[in-house]
């Protein structure tokens, strides 16, 4: 079921900011005020187990990803097919799909904001809209803006900040008076946008 509660209590959940309100959190976060998780007045005491660990650690790629426990675990076991490290192609799986790929060119402040403009039909990949959030960018396609969409005013806002925060990829290459970006190799991981110990997470699913 999608979860439909405060954002925040995830980051207070997995104790760390996950940005998931998009410019927001760059101006007021909840986390700076109240540090604990969720229906807990104290940090918790006591070392967490290795079990503990491995979950909070595939929670907050899921919730940083934003996405459900059914199609993650399938790209789990997709990862675990691939000749590549499990958790090297989980990541790039990630950090390509098309809602994430809309989000780091800077059309968006978050993935909620990125999976609307790709769900209404605002996004093209090779001059054509493509309405799937989950739909896999591959090397060598351009992803672009409908040409009705442009004078969006949150479209304009969020690349206002996108050019403020200066953090667009350089596996994408951004064409400003196009509004589109080529994704000209695969991304690395210093690159992607997903801070998590990739291993823990492959482990959990493993057991
Ligand atoms: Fe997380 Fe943003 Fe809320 Fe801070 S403001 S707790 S980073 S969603």
């Amino acid at each position: 079921m999608r979860y439909s509660g405060s954002v925040c209590k995830l980051c207070r959940r997995e104790q760390t900011k996950l940005f998931l309100k998009g410019d927001k959190c760059h101006v007021k976060c909840v986390l700076d005020k109240r540090p604990t998780p969720p229906g807990m007045a104290r940090p918790q005491r006591g070392k967490p187990s290795a079990y503990a660990i491995r979950l909070r650690e595939k929670q907050k790629l899921r919730r940083l990803a934003s996405i459900a426990e059914k199609p993650f675990k399938r790209l789990i076991e997709a990862a675990s097919r691939s000749p590549e490290a499990s958790g090297d192609h989980l990541l790039r799986a990630l950090e390509l799909r098309l809602d994430n790929v809309v989000r780091r060119m800077g059309l968006a402040t978050s993935l909620k904001q990125a999976r609307q403009l790709v769900r209404h039909g605002k996004v093209l990949v090779a001059g054509r809209s493509v309405s799937i959030p989950s739909y896999t960018v591959s090397p060598g396609k351009v992803v672009s803006l409908e040409p009705k969409s442009r004078e969006n005013v949150g479209i304009k806002l969020s690349l206002e900040t996108a050019k403020r925060l200066n953090q667009r990829p350089s596996f994408l290459e951004f064409n400003e008076a196009e509004l589109s970006a080529k994704v000209v190799r695969l991304p690395e991981r210093a690159e992607m946008s997903f801070p998590v110990n990739e291993q823990l997470i492959i482990e959990y699913y493993s057991k």
